[in-house]
């Protein structure tokens, strides 16, 4: 079996063919320029689909597709997604799935990456995870009895908007204080940058012109080599990180809570603290059971993500 994988970002995708065990035979990564409409994105989308599929040798049985939603996965229809201005009522399963005449299955792309652990990354063999995705938001997907929890109107895993701290900074999702407002790389960023405005003295004025340009990497960097600063930082944001994570222990008693985005690339530096805030602070017979990684598949995570979204849909037929 082969199948065609699509991770749609707005500004970039990664398009594949695998096979069941997720082999990858052929990738490409494009530009999705997906603020110029859907027409051309969709075009392009295409054509790198057909040379990959070429390059594989392959013949296409099924595609999985991971987008960033809200989305409608039965209709394989997105909604408004606010990366991907003007693509509401894109149907992109019928897009995809007509351009090569095979079934095509849709999935947000936080559970389609959590499942891409599931069936091929950290989560291999485990039936109970959480999977947080902390990049320039906060994602999650919840694998519990070894399928995606998806809640009633299918939008369960929204672990980036459950509040740590009521009167916390305000998140793109409309509420304050959610983890998401807090430790994304995005959140970690805006609270060097905001406090960088009182001149404190730290390396990061070595590394950028502007207090607008310091990013959440700096701030780990530095906090890496002792910056008195950018530490305070970086650990009030990793200790928030930890009580979220201490939290979803606490809700859903996983065996593993896999962690992957852009900020995991800050390694032991953020996985250290999480585990102490989670010992500290969980509940200790849930702290027990649980192991914190890191995510498996790295910048594939979309790609092996929208390929257990089509072995997941087309075993259930
Ligand atoms: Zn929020």
């Amino acid at each position: 079996m082969h199948i065609l994988g699509f991770d749609i970002g707005g500004t970039k995708s990664i398009v594949g063919v695998a096979d069941e065990t997720g082999t990858v035979l052929a990738k490409k990564r494009i530009e999705t320029r997906g603020h110029l409409g859907p027409a051309q994105a969709l075009t392009r989308l295409k054509a790198a689909a057909h040379e990959v599929v070429c390059e594989s040798g392959a013949k296409v049985d099924a595609i999985g597709i991971g987008c960033g939603g809200p989305l409608d996965r039965r209709s394989g229809i997105i909604h408004v997604v606010p990366n991907l201005p003007g693509w509401q009522g894109i149907c992109l399963t019928h897009e995809f799935g007509n351009e090569f005449d095979v079934p095509a299955y849709l999935e947000n792309d936080a559970n389609a990456a959590a499942m891409g652990e599931h069936f091929f990354g950290a989560g291999k063999g485990v039936d109970d995870f959480v999977f947080l995705i902390v990049g320039t938001g906060i994602g999650g997907g919840i694998i519990a009895n070894g399928k995606i929890y998806r809640g009633y109107g299918e939008n369960a895993g929204e672990i980036g908007h459950h509040k740590i701290r009521p009167e916390g900074p305000p998140c793109p999702c409309g509420d304050r204080g959610c983890l998401e407002s807090l430790a994304s790389g995005t959140s970690i960023a805006r609270i060097a940058r905001d406090r960088l405005a009182s001149k404190p003295k730290t390396v990061l004025w070595d590394w950028i012109a502007s207090p607008g340009e310091v990013t959440a990497e700096m701030v780990a960097r530095a906090a890496r080599k002792g910056d008195e600063f950018a530490s305070r930082v970086w650990f009030e944001c990793m200790e928030n990180l930890g009580i979220g994570v201490a939290n979803v222990v606490n809700i859903f008693n996983p065996r593993l809570v896999i962690i992957g985005g852009g900020v995991t690339k800050a390694g032991d530096m953020l996985f250290e603290p999480v585990r102490k805030v989670v010992r500290e602070r969980a509940m200790p017979e849930l702290a027990k059971d649980v192991e914190i990684v890191p995510a498996a598949n790295g910048e594939l995570m979309g790609l092996m993500g929208a390929f257990a979204v089509a072995l997941t849909e087309t075993s259930t037929l």
